[in-house]
């Protein structure tokens, strides 16, 4: 990241953002400030999920679906290049997203300016996995999934859509990964406010304390409705607990990561995503990796030990990973991946109250498993 200039704060948000039951009939009368045309891109499952009720809409409101792709998972730049080429081709006029985080970036580099077709965008998140659906950039993975790049647009999404009906049908896995995530939001607002570190936007500048207490109240919904949101999942249930949570995962860690900026723990993450183990069945999310890098963002920030207990024993308690056995890091990846994460270039691996090195974080990925196992066996024993 560029120095910024310390004095200037900067705030962003999606355009808009229509939450709950039956939202996905919510676009169609939002035509003004997407287009007719729609090019429609996203996963089979997700897609099918909500075909019926999209086409309904679109009819009523007088859309066209000039092309549907199903079967799209990840946000590579082959990837992006191919269908942003479709989407000038077939003269689709806005792009709609369907699925989880990584259709949500890819249907973001799609649409954009800097990297696609240029053309609005609508998400509809039918996997509550990711805040991806609320920022202004992707992650571009590589043919191996590892975090290849970050790409930044100056624009953020038109209209997201988080339809409860459908994202309470996802596996619950997903939530729980979407939780991962949000865990990060408040400890990496907080280290990069207080090391007046700039936040995650291409334009962007230091938090304004709006951003910090967006990701602070995403943490306060995860500890007191997570266990309850995923309890009621497992039923298919939506509750307001389900929905507080739904919420957090995609809305508050949006904005709250993105104005309110990152710092270690999804830098860990990204480095994490270098050690080969992570293809072994079960392969961890990218909120199974987040959830490691924010134990080890507290244990590198020193944090006590009430608050390190919190955050394990809600880990523990929804079913996060605590130990590196389970997103497939061993000990002898932790030099490569360490350093991955500590290079100098990296966007947000700098933004905290302590320098960051390759020994520090190799020792704090070592506390954490020791940690976490403890924790884990304890948890276990009861
Ligand atoms: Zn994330």
């Amino acid at each position: 990241m560029p120095m910024i200039d310390t004095r200037i704060k900067v705030m962003a948000a999606p355009n808009r953002y229509v939450f709950g039951p039956g939202a996905v009939k919510e676009l169609g009368r939002r035509k003004q400030l997407l287009g007719t045309k729609a090019f429609v891109l996203g996963g089979t499952r997700s897609i099918n999920a909500i075909e019926d009720d999209m086409k309904a809409d679109f009819a009523e409101h007088g859309l066209n679906m000039v092309h549907v792709e199903k079967g799209v998972r990840y946000c590579t730049k082959p990837e992006i290049d191919r269908l942003a080429g479709k989407v000038k081709e077939v003269g689709a006029d806005f792009v709609v997203g369907v699925g989880g985080g990584s259709i949500m970036d890819l249907a973001k580099a799609v649409a954009s300016v800097e990297y696609g077709a240029g053309v609005p965008i609508a998400l509809i998140n039918t996997i509550p996995s990711t805040d991806a659906p609320c920022s202004a950039l992707s992650v571009q993975y590589d043919a191996k999934h590892a975090v290849e790049a970050v790409l930044f647009y100056y624009r953020s999404p038109d209209l997201v859509i988080v339809p409860t009906d459908v994202t309470v049908q996802a596996p619950v896995k997903w939530l729980v990964a979407g939780m991962g995530d949000a865990l990060a939001t408040r400890f990496e607002a907080e280290a990069v406010a207080i090391s007046y570190s700039g936040n995650a936007l291409i334009d962007g500048g230091r938090p304004p304390s709006a951003a910090t207490k967006l990701a602070q109240f995403c943490y306060e919904n995860l500890i007191n409705y997570g266990y309850l949101a995923k309890l009621a999942n497992e039923k298919q249930a939506i509750t307001d607990a389900y929905e507080n949570v739904a919420m957090a995962n995609t809305l508050l860690s949006g904005l709250g990561f993105e104005s309110g900026g990152l710092a270690a723990a999804h830098a860990i993450h990204d480095g994490l995503t270098n050690s080969p183990g992570r293809f072994q069945a079960p392969k961890p999310e990218h909120g199974d990796l987040v959830a490691i890098g924010t134990i080890a963002q507290l244990i590198m920030e020193n944090q006590p030990k009430a608050l390190l207990e919190e955050v394990i024993n809600f880990c523990l308690t929804v079913g996060l990973p605590t130990t590196l056995a389970e997103i497939g890091t061993t000990y002898d990846d932790l030099e490569m991946c360490a350093s991955a994460t500590c290079n100098p270039a990296h966007p947000y691996a700098h933004n905290n109250p302590y320098p960051l090195t390759v020994a520090r974080l190799v020792d704090a990925l070592i506390a954490t498993d020791a940690i976490g196992t403890a924790y884990r066996d304890k948890f276990m024993r009861r």
